[in-house]
């Protein structure tokens, strides 16, 4: 299957083999040990996460791989998940539940294990890019029947949209290192894999966005409501409060096109968008009017 798209099923093929479903065995084994008996093995593994404050159930943490004024590839999937949260782990460092914690070691260990016994090509392979200041580390990078295959596993059953993000990161950065042209992702799931074509345009897009978060004062919106379950286990949600709500037309407006920034909808086109699956000018005038309207309660005055 391929995720043209920001929606997809991961589906078993035969690419889908034996190592892949010995990684979910690992991390199946990690997830039943507790929060110490992780870091002890992380520790002999020299993976050394150093917790620096710890404030009732959150923890704050040195992580030893961040690069202080680069992008990870992994931005690319957290601004796609929450940005605000993203831009205040800028402001605050790296907080985490104990959850977050022992899912980040999990994470670790199950990668590093995996890779010590199965892993195939260049493994854990650090990638940088100065021009655009981005780096990210490969789980698996081989060359198979003349394609460069770029490997990402995830411990979750679904395709997840920030995924794909973060593997045209890593897409990107293969490219610029190796300048191989026949390339594709493997974005690896417990129901199966997902192959992910490079898709510069849309890495670009999204680049462009965290640049602009790292140099905001103010933070982005807060999620729209149907997606604050993830707000359930976020280290942030004390800071997240103090903010205002924030507007996401607002805050994406100087990145829009000139006609969007000269267009009488842009006020409401993306909260449009989030209610009605299509942005104002591409719907046609007599819905725009009727359901938009009459969302905002003032449908009986017009
Ligand atoms: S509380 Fe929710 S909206 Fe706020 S930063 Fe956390 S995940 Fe994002």
């Amino acid at each position: 299957m391929v995720a043209n798209n920001l929606q997809a099923t991961p589906t078993p093929n035969k690419l889908f083999d034996l190592k892949y479903k010995k990684f979910f065995e690992i991390v199946d084994t990690l997830d039943r040990l507790p929060l110490n008996q992780l870091q002890k093995m992380a520790d002999k593994k020299g993976y050394h996460i150093t917790i620096l404050k710890k404030d009732g159930n959150r923890f704050l943490i040195y992580d030893p791989q961040v690069k202080i004024g680069w992008i990870r590839c992994s931005h690319l999937g957290q601004y796609m998940y929450c940005a605000r949260r993203l831009w205040l782990q800028q402001q605050y460092g790296l907080w985490l539940t104990k959850q977050n914690l022992k899912a980040m070691y999990r994470g670790w260990l199950s990668h590093i294990i995996w890779q010590e016994k199965y892993g195939v090509g260049a493994s854990e392979l650090e990638l940088v890019d100065y021009l655009l200041g981005i780096y990210g580390h490969l789980d698996a990078f081989y060359l198979k029947n003349k394609n460069y295959i770029v490997v990402e596993l995830k411990s979750s059953w679904y395709f997840k949209p920030w995924h794909r993000l973060q593997v045209l990161a890593y897409l990107y950065l293969v490219e610029r290192n190796f300048d191989v042209k026949s390339l594709i992702g493997h974005l690896i799931y417990r129901k199966g894999l997902i192959e992910i074509k490079p898709n510069n345009q849309l890495f670009s897009k999204y680049l462009l966005r965290i640049r602009k978060l790292f140099y905001e004062d103010q933070p982005p919106p807060v999620l729209p409501k149907k997606y604050r379950s993830r707000c359930k286990n976020c280290a942030y949600k004390f800071w997240c409060k103090k903010y205002p709500q924030g507007d996401w037309d607002k805050w994406l407006l100087p990145l829009r096109p000139t006609k969007c920034q000269l267009c009488d909808y842009r006020k409401f086109c993306l909260k449009f968008y989030f209610e009605q699956g299509m942005f104002p000018c591409e719907s046609d005038q007599k819905s725009l009017i009727q359901n938009y309207l009459r969302k905002s309660g003032i449908w009986s005055v017009v």
